[in-house]
């Protein structure tokens, strides 16, 4: 059936500056990692993607090697922008990366200027775009200058093949390093993507502080700790889950005891905020506006409706904030 986006679709999201950028961010964003993939159904990808946009997330994050296979979580976004979205690509922001192994050879990874520019001009075909909104160096490469992997973000911009540029899993002193380069260069750095959860802090040591004196945003990855800070582990892996599917990222042991017994005690929390566990993780995350945005997964239009509701409750009181604290460090 064609597709008309629903016209209340701005009404209840939250749009945030990404930085000191022009660039607005939907509060939740949808990541392509899992589930829009070859081996996935097709329909489903579709019906999460057009229910998101309907609720107005207007950013979705990919990258050259999602699926699996590789390469063809573009390719079905790609299809979805010639056959649903194409009279919105102006209302959506979509990213790209490179940087892990997308094919043979001395080529194929990390971030040399040889591989970023070819790997986007890749994406670029599989997506159907002249460019795309953010291009990512998807983790920093020890053995190739950072001058060299900005130099390629810088000509990547120029090219008009990417309007904004940004960084991912890069530490607090890379980032420093990376920001005056890129400042240098005349291609401002606009975005960190880092993971960040209840389950892993790391960014509050240092890198936080980095990108606030500098003016560039964050988009935190993997918020509901790949599904472990929702109600889905609470009572026993669920067949239809991450952990119990092929995924090489999730797997069964890692749903330990200790685990699941701090998500429980979070959803107590949760339960008297009004909210269900993911909910209060992703508000969490996006609390007193430490980050532009939560990059969330779904494999469900169920999931993104009950994620996008976090919006309804970003407040926490200082005893909610503690009581989460002594759980999470427990
Ligand atoms: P999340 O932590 O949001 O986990 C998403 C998973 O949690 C879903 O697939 C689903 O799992 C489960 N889930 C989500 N909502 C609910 C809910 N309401 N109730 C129950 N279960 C729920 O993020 P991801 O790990 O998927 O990562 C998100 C995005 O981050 C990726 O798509 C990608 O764009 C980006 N990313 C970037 C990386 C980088 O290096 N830059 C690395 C990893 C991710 P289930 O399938 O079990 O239903």
């Amino acid at each position: 059936m064609t597709y008309t986006a629903c016209s209340e679709r701005y009404q209840t999201m939250k749009y945030n500056r990404c930085g000191n950028t022009g660039l607005l961010l939907p509060a939740i964003s949808l990541g392509l990692w899992h589930n829009f993939g070859g081996v996935d159904s097709f329909e489903n990808g579709r019906a999460m993607l057009r229910r998101a946009f309907d609720l107005g997330i207007t950013h979705f994050d990919l990258a050259n090697n999602y699926g699996p296979p590789p390469g063809s979580a573009e390719e079905m976004f790609g299809a979805m922008l010639k056959s649903d979205f194409a009279p919105y690509r102006d209302e959506m922001i979509i990213s790209s990366k490179a940087g892990y192994l997308m094919w043979d050879g001395p080529y194929g990874e990390w971030g040399s200027k040889k591989y970023l520019i070819a790997s986007l001009d890749q994406s670029l075909k599989r997506l159907g775009l002249d460019y795309v909104d953010i291009f990512y160096s998807h983790r920093p490469d020890p053995n190739t200058s950072l001058e060299e992997t900005m130099g390629a973000l810088d000509q990547i911009v120029r090219q008009g093949k990417a309007l904004y540029v940004g960084i991912s899993n890069y530490s607090v002193e890379q980032t420093r390093e990376a920001v005056r380069i890129l400042n240098r260069l005349g291609t401002p750095l606009v975005i960190h993507q880092p993971v960040y959860s209840m389950l892993n802090r790391w960014v509050e040591d240092g890198l936080q502080d980095v990108l606030k004196e500098s003016g560039v945003g964050s988009i935190a990855f993997c918020p509901l700790a790949q599904g472990l800070l929702t109600n889905k582990y609470l009572s026993g892996v669920p067949a239809d889950s991450r952990a119990a599917g092929s995924s090489v990222f999730l797997n069964d042991s890692q749903i330990t005891e200790e685990s699941v017994s701090k998500a429980r005690k979070l959803n107590e929390i949760a339960v008297k905020r009004g909210q269900s566990l993911a909910q209060m993780a992703l508000a969490w995350v996006l609390r007193e506006g430490r980050i532009t945005t939560a990059l969330i997964g779904a494999s469900k239009v169920s999931q993104i409706e009950e994620n996008v509701k976090a919006l309804d409750n970003l407040e926490f009181s200082t005893e909610e904030l503690l009581a989460i604290d002594s759980i999470l460090q427990s």
